[in-house]
């Protein structure tokens, strides 16, 4: 028997439509990045989540480590460490994968929305915006933000400001184009005040974060384009940093010229090793992180591995040399 055909309407709706019809859905929401903070994870977070708020939608913006080294951005003072109750919406901001989170989602099921520009992300949320071309989750979201129904104000400019100058290293990254700046310029525009976020993210340290990279730029070793050093526990407390991070000591070895590829090596308390890599425009270590566990970009890619401090680094520094084209057949490889 013959049907009769009808129209069919497809109703596909694009990846902003999708986020916009969630948006407004939902009153209570829950926004997170990653573990150990940087200015495009906390920027991010903050910049969307202060843009809703302003709607009057109940947000909590968690990070795993909480935002106090963010406090020079508006908004860092509400990041909680850990969120509470029932939410409608789940958003995670610049993570490739659900672990970074931490413990933040345990018990809140798959994320309603991933924003992200990691090229190792791993699509974990129901709707995946990711853009490994942007150089900041930030800047992803400055494009989409109006398309999602939500205002950039001067206090969201800030921190999607934050977000770019974080990522980007104050623009020394290769990936900083013109469209990048036109970007900045209009954030500038809308409230971001420049030098202070790059006199608060790149420029300003403490004194004891100044005397930790004293130890580890004390012990740093240069073989063949690989210029690595680590940074202990022991550094830690001589040194009286109290964060378990690397104090952006990383920036300061990307910066010698000898160096094809930078790695820090940083001591945790539980048996792992954090290992940041950066490397030249032409090489890409996100493969090499990946490969550990970890993840990131061809330029700056990072992961905790298990082990102790002396054999990860035998490990690594092998592996990393291999990249490099270093070892040979004779070297026993
Ligand atoms: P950093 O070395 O500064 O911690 O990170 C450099 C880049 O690699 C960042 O984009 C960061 O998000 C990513 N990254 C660092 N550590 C990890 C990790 O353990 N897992 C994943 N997936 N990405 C990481
Ligand atoms: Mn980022």
């Amino acid at each position: 028997m013959k049907v009769a055909s009808r129209p069919r309407i497809w109703m596909i709706k694009t990846l902003d439509e999708q986020v916009a019809a969630k948006f407004t859905a939902s009153h209570r929401f829950l926004i997170a990045s990653h573990v150990r903070p940087d200015a495009d994870a906390a920027g991010s977070l903050l910049g969307l989540g202060l843009a809703l708020m302003r709607q009057g939608k109940s947000v909590q913006m968690v990070l795993e480590d909480g935002g106090e080294k963010f406090r020079y951005l508006p908004g860092a003072e509400q990041i909680l460490r850990a969120p509470q109750g029932e939410v409608d919406m789940i958003i995670v901001v610049d993570c490739s994968d659900s672990d970074r989170v931490g413990a933040v989602l345990n018990g809140y099921g798959q994320p309603d929305l991933v924003v992200d520009h990691h090229k190792t992300n791993l699509d974990f949320g129901k709707i995946n915006m990711v853009e490994p071309a942007q150089v900041a989750t930030a800047a992803i979201l400055f494009d989409h933000m109006p398309a999602w129904g939500l205002e950039i104000d001067a206090d969201s400019a800030m921190c999607l400001l934050a977000g770019i100058v974080g990522d980007t290293i104050g623009f020394r990254t290769p990936n900083v184009d013109a469209e990048v700046l036109r970007r900045c310029a209009a954030l500038i525009d809308l409230g971001g005040d420049l030098t202070h976020i790059y006199n608060e993210e790149l420029v300003m340290r403490s004194y004891e974060a100044v005397r930790y990279w004293g130890s580890g730029l004390n012990r740093l070793e240069h073989d063949n384009g690989l210029v690595y050093t680590s940074l202990t526990l022991a550094d830690r407390q001589d040194a009286g940093y109290l964060s378990d991070d690397d104090a952006d000591l990383v920036n300061v070895l990307s910066a010698i010229r000898e160096a094809q590829i930078a790695i820090i090596f940083v001591e945790q308390r539980d048996n792992t090793v954090k290992v940041s890599w950066r490397t030249r425009p032409g090489l890409d270590v996100s493969g090499i992180a990946y490969q550990f566990g970890g993840g990131g970009h061809a330029a700056a890619a990072g992961a905790d591995i298990e082990g102790s401090l002396a054999e990860v680094k035998r490990r690594v520094i092998h592996e990393t040399h291999k990249l490099l084209g270093n070892l040979t057949k004779e070297m026993g490889v």
